[in-house]
């Protein structure tokens, strides 16, 4: 879509970057990272300074406690977090269960490793999901469950409670829980970003992945990390060298400056600033005629697009484009079969003046 999108000059809410601006404080960080010549490999695992910022936030922020010396891995973005975990305790014929919507790279990375994913529905307008089916979707073959939470695309904000379900059946047949927490600070309406790994018993059965993509609206920087007792964080570190030998190492160096120079009043601006982006889209498509789904957390909006002409979402997103000049993500992306051929996905991670202007475009469709 971003490729149709550039095609006709339009507005793209369609791939999940955010263009606001990258702190300052973390800019010059990394610029003085590059001048002071830090540009050679890194640790396998992750600069030291930067394994202790993220270990401090995350004793802060996630109620969780993390040696940064053993128990944290810098990754090239939650992307190639994914890719060693799932590598690492993944093996061909295991399934794996999501929750759908899905965020697709999850799904397609489990498929180019031969494991089978297996979904368990979430129901609009909450995205509740039934425990029963849970359940039921566990074999002798299953390994793990994934939870990305916020979600994308949903926006779903999974409750204490929710986590609590699934833990229970995590601990009950053993299973491994692999967590997307990159939107953790994007989090609205009063609500907290609860951490499964925080959860009674869970610390030792999930591999917490998060990234700075999106906390620093710095998608290109791929800076992610993932956090997991020892016995297994061992084990994703040599996978992380062999596939990428590390991330790149003066962002590292300014990454861990900048996070030690933000205060606790950047991440409160995150929540109302996106909030509020969050609220003046929804206003926009629902004047449309396009009914949304108001997110909890993230940065997306899934909306009803099924006036537009079309039989499939990629098909009405086309005609969406042609008539407004602004792309979205087809539905079918994040499910099964014709699961969202209503629907598309907007993002709303935008500088305000693209985001009036694609408002104002989309109410004259
Ligand atoms: N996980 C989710 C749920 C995402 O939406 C995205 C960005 N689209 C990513 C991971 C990618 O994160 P990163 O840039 O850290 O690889």
């Amino acid at each position: 879509m971003t490729v149709e999108c550039t095609k006709v000059g339009g507005v793209n809410l369609a791939q999940g970057i955010c263009d606001t601006e990258v702190p300052a404080v973390v800019r010059c960080a990394a610029q003085s990272a590059i001048d002071g010549e830090y540009n050679i490999y890194s640790r396998y695992d992750g600069l030291g300074e930067l394994r202790q910022a993220l270990a401090a936030k995350m004793e802060g922020y996630n109620r969780l406690t993390y040696d940064p010396e053993t128990e944290i891995v810098v990754t090239v973005g939650a992307t190639g977090a994914f890719y060693v975990v799932a590598n690492a305790l993944l093996s061909a014929g295991d399934e794996v269960v999501l929750f759908e919507p899905f965020y697709g790279y999850h799904v397609n990375t489990l498929r180019v490793l031969d494991v089978e994913p297996v979904f368990v529905s979430m129901l609009p307008p909450e995205w509740r999901f039934d425990a029963a089916t849970l359940e039921r979707a566990i074999t002798p073959r299953t390994r793990a469950i994934v939870v990305n939470t916020p979600a994308n695309p949903s926006g779903k904000i999974f409750s204490e409670k929710e986590l609590l379900q699934i833990a229970d059946v995590a601990i009950r047949h053993d299973l491994f829980v692999l967590t997307d927490e990159v939107y953790e600070h994007f989090v609205f309406d009063g609500r907290r970003h609860v951490s499964p790994a925080s959860l009674p018993r869970m610390r030792e059965r999930t591999i917490t992945m998060s990234s700075l993509s999106k906390t620093l609206a710095a998608t290109g920087w791929r800076l992610g990390w993932i956090a997991a007792e020892a016995r297994w964080a061992q084990a994703f570190g040599p996978l992380n060298d062999l596939f990428y030998v590390c991330a790149p190492s003066p962002l590292q160096l300014g990454a861990a400056h900048g996070l030690a120079g933000l205060g606790p009043d950047y991440y409160v601006g995150i929540v109302s600033e996106y909030q509020a982006k969050r609220d003046q889209l929804c206003a926009a498509l629902e004047r449309a005629g396009f009914p949304p789904c108001k997110p909890q957390g993230a940065y997306y909006v899934l909306a009803d697009i099924s006036r537009l002409a079309g039989r499939t979402s990629r098909e009405r997103v086309m005609e969406l484009l042609r008539r407004s000049g602004v792309a979205a993500v087809p539905g079918e992306a994040f499910f099964r079969g014709a699961g969202g051929h209503h629907l598309a996905r907007f993002c709303f991670g935008k500088t305000d003046a693209d985001l009036a202007e694609a408002c104002r475009r989309l109410q004259k469709c």
